[in-house]
């Protein structure tokens, strides 16, 4: 722990940063000597530790000791392939409500304007007790566009399941008799609107990605458990 704390507060850009102990979910609990301080670490984020995310949240006086809720996290959203007719303020921040709460730290967006090279960022509250959202159709007069979804800084998403926290060898998931070799293949071969890499920002494809092409009935994400993945060692 010492050398983590020390990279902490390196990190974090904190003169002093004390540590009292660990929470019942075996967390870290920190005291931040002024409220500003705090507020940029909850805001600054995401933050990584040895290759892990460390989540982040709240005590509020009293609730030491009780489950804290980590699994609502800042992330950095992507949104690529939005026609500029359709980029405005409220469509934009609409399009993100699916991945989570919006910030209100977001600029508002002008329109026909990506706020990045060709693609709109915004800084959601996401629930990472659910699949992280591919993307979507927008019917572009009558002509439906795939708009992809892509998150900054995902270290740990598990394209077999859409969870952040274990990588997709670990998945439980995953059918046991069948080899990750073949599982790998059948990952490779996936649809931009199934799970994969392209969920990572950084993602660099090694050939071209597949657009998806609408179908009927799209289906629906499954809700899956919470993840543990602050470490207490
Ligand atoms: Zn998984």
């Amino acid at each position: 722990m010492e050398n983590d704390q020390a990279f902490i507060k390196h990190a974090w850009n904190l003169t002093y940063l004390i540590e009292v102990g660990h929470d019942d979910s075996n967390g870290w609990v920190f005291i931040f000597e002024q409220k500003e301080y705090l507020l940029k670490v909850l805001n600054g984020g995401s933050w990584f530790i040895r290759e892990s995310w460390m989540l982040v949240a709240v005590c509020q006086d009293g609730t030491i000791g009780e489950k804290i809720k980590l699994w609502f996290q800042k992330i950095w959203l992507q949104m690529h392939n939005i026609h500029k007719n359709y980029i405005s303020d409220h469509r934009c921040k609409l399009f993100a409500s699916t991945t989570g709460r919006v910030l209100e730290v977001n600029a508002d967006i002008e329109p026909g304007k990506p706020t990045r090279g060709c693609m709109v960022r915004l800084h959601v509250e996401s629930n990472l007790r659910k699949p992280l959202p591919r993307g979507f159709f927008l019917n572009n007069n009558n002509n439906p566009v795939w708009v992809r979804f892509t998150f900054e800084n995902l270290i740990e998403l598990c394209i077999y399941c859409g969870l952040v926290g274990h990588n997709w060898k670990k998945c439980q998931l995953l059918p046991k008799a069948t080899p990750l070799h073949e599982i790998l293949l059948e990952l490779e071969e996936r649809k931009l609107d199934e799970l994969g890499e392209w969920l990572r920002a950084e993602h660099k494809p090694k050939k071209p990605l597949i657009f998806p092409t609408q179908r009927k009935s799209q289906e629906t994400t499954t809700a899956c458990k919470q993840l543990q993945i602050v470490r207490g060692d």
